[in-house]
């Protein structure tokens, strides 16, 4: 078995590059050069740089000592909650920018849900001194005012989607359609590992940074480099992918992937794609993708934004369809709970998306010596209001 990308991007049945004619050239120019531009040392020097001086990194290991007693393993933390703007989104922000600089880009454009991408997109364009357009839907941009604030305060131009939704996926059609329109002189950041081929590989490799760190943390604190289990939510897949990365070959390695039940995979209410979706093509790339019976998309639903998407990384896609990985689905109820149990056993309050991914802590079945690592991939200060609303605090 084989998890990396193929020759033609193609991870097994999914992936590839389904773009409109216009876009060829864009998606050409990243495809021959990103992993050349990559590879250079001085793109390496200038990305660890960054990672170390402007995100934070390496993130901490943490040993969760309260959560370890209460499920009877040895569960460990892998902080990206504490990355610089709040979660692991900003490891491929400061890639993709300086891949744009590589390139000779003067604008970014980006997609953004709950804001957390467009942030981590607008601070790196601060921090390069270039213009940015972070496209969000006009639902979104009333629910996530905070964020948007951020965004303006950080020079970014937000531009409404009013198509269809009004949502995610109405953001990434508008910006697929800004970079039709400005191929030459605009770089699109694309904020997980979806999209046409070279992105889920390209992002991948950004986030991947994360199990290299998580190899060396545990080498020195458990005296092995491999965990027994390592634990991800998955929206589209990069905090998930740069969990994995490093481990996706050795099958000694257990994976679990969350995914969004919403209110449930027997209702019309969740965004759990890989328990509901069929192969389909979404934002230029072949994947599972939910949709009814006509193959129009259907509107996902889950309460954490960064969950709510009607795809999938095609990685995980193959994940799936080959069962390297295990996947779940958790309810809305369940991970909201667990925000809150996480916050009482060790003083972290954890965005949403990561609360999925505890929520399966309760529901599987572990031995007292594992070692599990689980992918903290956010912290919830963005998710306040919708705790406050949700217990009444
Ligand atoms: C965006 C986001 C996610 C989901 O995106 P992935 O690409 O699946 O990682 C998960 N957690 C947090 C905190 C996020 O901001």
């Amino acid at each position: 078995m084989n998890y990396s990308v193929d020759a033609d991007g193609y991870y097994g049945d999914y992936g590839g590059a389904f773009i409109p004619e216009m876009l060829f050239p864009n998606v050409d120019e990243l495809k021959t050069k990103y992993r050349e531009i990559i590879e250079r040392s001085a793109f390496q020097k200038e990305f660890h740089h960054l990672l170390k001086h402007y995100v934070g990194r390496p993130t901490p290991l943490y040993h969760a000592r309260r959560l370890s007693e209460k499920i009877g393993a040895n569960i460990y933390l892998k902080r990206e909650d504490l990355c610089h703007t709040g979660a692991h989104k900003i490891n491929n922000t400061i890639g993709q920018i300086l891949l744009a600089k590589h390139m000779g880009k003067s604008r970014i454009i980006a997609e953004t849900g709950a804001g957390q991408h467009g942030v981590a997109t607008a601070a790196v364009c601060a921090l390069m001194g270039m213009e940015c357009v972070v496209f969000m839907g006009a639902v979104d941009i009333k629910r996530q005012a905070p964020n948007v604030a951020r965004m303006k305060m950080l020079g970014a131009q937000v531009q409404p989607a009013t198509c269809g939704s009004q949502t995610l996926k109405d953001a990434t059609n508008e910006a697929i359609r800004d970079w039709i329109n400005h191929p030459q002189e605009t770089h699109y950041i694309i904020g997980s590992v979806v999209g046409p081929h070279p992105y889920p590989d390209m992002v991948s490799l950004f986030q991947s940074v994360i199990s290299q760190e998580v190899k060396n943390q545990l080498k020195s604190i458990e005296g092995r480099e491999q965990p027994d289990y390592l634990i991800a939510c998955v929206g589209g897949g990069s905090n998930a992918a740069g969990l994995f990365y490093h481990y996706l070959n050795n099958l000694e390695v257990g994976i679990y992937c969350v995914e969004a039940a919403g209110h449930g995979i027997e209702t019309d209410q969740s965004a759990a794609t890989t328990k509901l979706g069929k192969p389909g093509i979404i934002h230029g790339c072949k994947t599972l993708l939910m949709q009814n019976t006509d193959g129009q998309i259907q509107e996902p639903h889950s309460i954490s934004a960064g969950l709510d998407y009607p795809g999938i990384g095609p990685l995980f896609a193959h994940l799936s369809d080959t069962q390297r990985a295990t996947f779940r689905a958790v309810k809305d109820q369940d991970a909201m709970r667990w925000g809150l149990e996480l916050s009482k056993l060790e003083g972290i309050i954890p965005a949403i998306e990561t609360a999925h991914a505890l929520a399966l802590l309760e529901t599987e079945t572990f031995k007292t010596d594992d070692v599990i690592v689980l992918g903290c991939s956010g912290r919830g200060d963005k998710d306040l209001e919708t705790y406050i609303n949700y217990f009444g605090l």
